[in-house]
């Protein structure tokens, strides 16, 4: 095509590619979600349906992403990992995190009715995104239990501030006094001696967060005379530990 003479604005574009053999982070994060949850009325601490349809949108990232091995998501954020020698988008960073971050929100809309059908959705919401690299898979490993310690911290204090709101008929700035300062053990003794609660039995979907990766499994095919067996790969989503190495033993291709 003939150039015209304003293609020199071309050369203003910032070279953003990623550098190569390391580990590329997208992570996105609901803008506004304290609001936004508040104004659709999520179920606090934890709307389940608000994380399943999360979960879902990020399925729907890692089926048009293929080089995406591993997502993590908790709240209103997921962090999404290529493979460490992607080629997606020759590994532009501005490409990969807007075409993911555009790709989940309009999911999340999409798919709204079918996890919120007596909800009406009362504005278009949107998520933030960044890419940041990680060298080793100790950084990346390192990168995913951050994100899990943090869903933990969070849930533990969101545990104790519901239950003193809505069961001890604290309001806000009385809950949060009564949390300050309080360490892990003493949140914990707190939902045990005040609630009965042990911590450890509160749903892993709300205490782990959630993965989601692509799997290989095995089902029922052939062409309805006789039943096969076919490999197909489907993205599975689990509540489990990723800080501690048996995950990651037990899934030894995922950063292979
Ligand atoms: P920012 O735009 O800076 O991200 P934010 O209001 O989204 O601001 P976050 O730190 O991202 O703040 O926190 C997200 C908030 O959204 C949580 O604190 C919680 O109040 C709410 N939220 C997200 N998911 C859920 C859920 N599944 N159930 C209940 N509340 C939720
Ligand atoms: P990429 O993902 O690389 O952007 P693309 O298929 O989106 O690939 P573009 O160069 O962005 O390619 O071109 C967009 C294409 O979308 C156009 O070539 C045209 O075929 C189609 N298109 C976009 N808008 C319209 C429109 N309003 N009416 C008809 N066709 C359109
Ligand atoms: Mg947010
Ligand atoms: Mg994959
Ligand atoms: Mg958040
Ligand atoms: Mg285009």
């Amino acid at each position: 095509m003939a150039k015209s003479r304003f293609e020199y604005v071309k050369m203003f574009e910032q070279l953003d590619r990623c550098l190569p053999n390391s580990w590329i982070v997208v992570r996105i994060d609901g803008k506004g979600f304290h609001r936004f949850s508040e104004q659709h009325k999520f179920k606090k601490p934890n709307d389940e349906q608000a994380l399943s349809l999360m979960n879902d949108c990020a399925k729907s990232v890692l089926t048009n992403f293929s080089d995406i091995v591993i997502g993590y998501g908790q709240s209103d954020e997921y962090s999404f990992v290529f493979k460490r020698n992607t080629e997606t988008y020759n590994r532009r960073a501005s490409k990969l995190l807007s075409t993911v971050v555009s790709l989940f929100t309009s999911n999340y809309v999409f798919k709204w009715t079918k996890f919120f059908p007596t909800t009406e959705l009362l504005y278009a919401p949107s998520f933030d995104s960044r890419a940041v690299l990680y060298p080793t898979t100790q950084n990346l490993r390192d990168y995913l239990s951050w994100r899990q310690a943090d869903c933990h911290i969070n849930n533990l204090y969101n545990t104790c501030f519901w239950k003193l709101v809505l069961e001890s008929s604290l309001n806000h700035q009385q809950a949060e006094a009564r949390l300050k300062g309080t360490d892990s053990a003493e949140k914990n003794e707190l939902l045990f001696s005040e609630f009965n609660i042990n911590y450890n039995n509160e749903p892993e979907f709300f205490r782990k967060g959630t993965v989601v990766e692509e799997r290989s499994v095995l089902l029922d095919g052939g062409d309805g005379e006789k039943v096969v067996k076919q490999a197909r790969n489907v993205i599975a989503a689990e509540h489990v530990d990723i800080i501690r190495a048996n995950f990651w033993k037990s899934h030894p291709s995922l950063l292979g």
